[in-house]
């Protein structure tokens, strides 16, 4: 048990590798989930691998895994012909918008299904190389679907677990997929299946138990004669930290300028990657149409609208782009006046810092994805909100409203629904605000990233030990 190791698995690595004459220089990634994990594969023996996020040419691979190495990394190296088809193709063009039920987004090339498979194969061979019998994998996200099976096929006894980090679909849904059966095949190499809701696990073990010859009982597969425990753990958030941000001096800054150029406008934020699941074209549309149907709002209300850039070599984000870019035009040239616009458009990344004091700001928060997974956006709002006040607008088909059920809850849908509940937002009395967000706060800061990271890892240890 002493020499039994954990072995984080995903796509890429929690570090930034960037080029500067002619040297790599790494720097750690500070997103949520890297921190979440940081407790486990920084200690002992521990190793997270994945792909280092650029392609590096071969003559340089030995000096890059010595340097990644040192901080407990493994490199997975993908060609750039490799990110084209198994992870630009095969995870974004096919698996994303299936698994977000967009299937008429979908492409399901032949080539990339081929470079999928021989990615995953990629991963298994790394894998295997730093692996003993009783090591614990954790592996995570759709981009792996068929990691498991591939490093059970050659370790019977090994203890694996794997995430998916977005929506599984309805099997009426999945089944449209070419390659259903060995995706199930895939993922049914894993001892334990987490996934952020009940209802993502539900409609897994549905495809599982249609699409394999597996026995099902409540949420246990029997699978080759292995148990396949599958479980909804809804992911949190580092909310401690969003918390102590805004009363950091860069961040109070930050917040001062901010509030300075609002005068008496209140403001609503949204902030997305660019992504057609996001919804944000609908959230436009709701919000022009209250400047048409509540001319009283005109030059009292902002729109703060972050899109971070994202997949811009995927045409389907390219085309939603210039979407986005013609109707915040369209929308401020319409309603505009001499000293005051309405929506103000940001099409970048910013720093946690910046982000923090206009989460702390913005009376209102608007999340209305079509689908997503979690939506860790909606969990920073409500976890910057260190004074009580502010109201989250969510959309039912975001996993996180199934935990912050004092949010406004909209239909993505339905402009007029979302418009309506902009409205009821901007006119709450802060007695309401502060009830909502209290208990929003006790859940975000209850179910936060460690407990979820904890949760996931005794469940796995708990499930080896009933196979020993
Ligand atoms: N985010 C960021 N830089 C920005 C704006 C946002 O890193 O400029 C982060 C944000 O804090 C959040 C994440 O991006 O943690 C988005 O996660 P979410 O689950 O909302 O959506 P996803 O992008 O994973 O679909």
């Amino acid at each position: 048990i002493t020499n039994s190791k954990t072995i984080i698995v995903s796509n890429r690595l929690p570090v930034k590798i960037t080029e500067e004459n002619g040297e790599y220089i790494l720097s750690p990634s500070e997103g949520g989930l890297a921190t979440g994990l940081g407790s486990v594969y920084k200690r002992n023996n521990n190793i997270w691998i994945g792909w280092p996020g650029i392609e590096i040419p071969e003559h340089r691979q030995a000096e890059v895994t010595e340097k990644l190495a040192g901080l407990n990394l493994i490199p997975v190296f993908l060609s750039n012909e490799e990110i084209s088809l198994y992870y630009e193709g095969f995870s974004n063009e096919v698996l994303w918008p299936v698994f977000h039920y967009l299937v008429t987004y979908a492409n399901f090339e032949q080539a990339y299904w081929d470079s999928y498979k021989t990615v995953n194969e990629k991963f298994k061979a790394v894998t295997l190389n730093h692996l003993n019998s009783d090591d614990i994998i954790w592996i995570h996200d759709y981009q792996l679907l068929l990691l498991p099976c591939l490093i059970r096929s050659e370790q019977q006894e090994v203890t694996i677990g794997f995430f998916q980090h977005i929506p599984f679909p309805s099997f009426e849904i999945f089944r449209l997929i070419p390659w259903r059966e060995q995706l199930i095949a895939g993922m049914l190499g894993a001892d334990l299946l987490g996934f952020h809701t009940f209802d993502d696990a539900r409609h897994f073990l549905s495809a599982a138990s249609r699409l394999s010859s597996s026995n099902l009982s409540d949420n246990i597969l029997i699978y080759k004669n292995r148990q396949v425990v599958v479980e909804a753990f809804p992911m949190g958030i580092d909310a401690e930290k969003f918390d102590k941000l805004t009363r950091t001096e860069k961040v109070a800054r930050y917040t001062s300028s901010f509030k300075a150029s609002l005068k008496n406008v209140k403001t609503i934020l949204t902030i997305d990657r660019l992504d057609y699941s996001k919804g944000i074209l609908q959230r436009l549309q709701a919000f022009e149409l209250l400047l048409q149907l509540h001319p009283e709002y005109i030059g009292k209300l902002a729109l703060y609208m972050i899109v971070v850039p994202s997949r811009d070599t995927v045409p389907r984000y390219k085309e939603l782009k210039d979407q986005i870019d013609q109707l915040v035009g369209n929308i401020n040239a319409r309603f505009r006046t001499i000293n005051w616009v309405p929506v103000h458009y940001f099409y970048r990344s910013f720093s946690v810092e910046f982000l923090s004091a206009i989460y702390s700001t913005a009376d209102i928060c608007l999340v209305t994805p079509m689908r997503d997974g979690m939506n860790l956006v909606s969990k920073e709002y409500v976890a910057s909100r260190s004074n009580g006040d502010g109201v989250l607008i969510l959309s039912e088909m975001a996993g996180a409203s199934k935990e912050l059920n004092e949010a406004l809850i909209v239909n993505p849908n339905d402009i007029g629904n979302i418009m309506e509940a902009i409205v009821q937002a901007i006119n709450m009395s802060p007695e309401e605000q502060h009830k909502r967000i209290k208990s929003m706060r006790a859940i975000v800061n209850k179910f936060n990233i460690h407990l979820w990271v904890k949760n996931f890892m005794d469940k796995l240890n708990e499930v080896k030990s009933m196979q020993e």
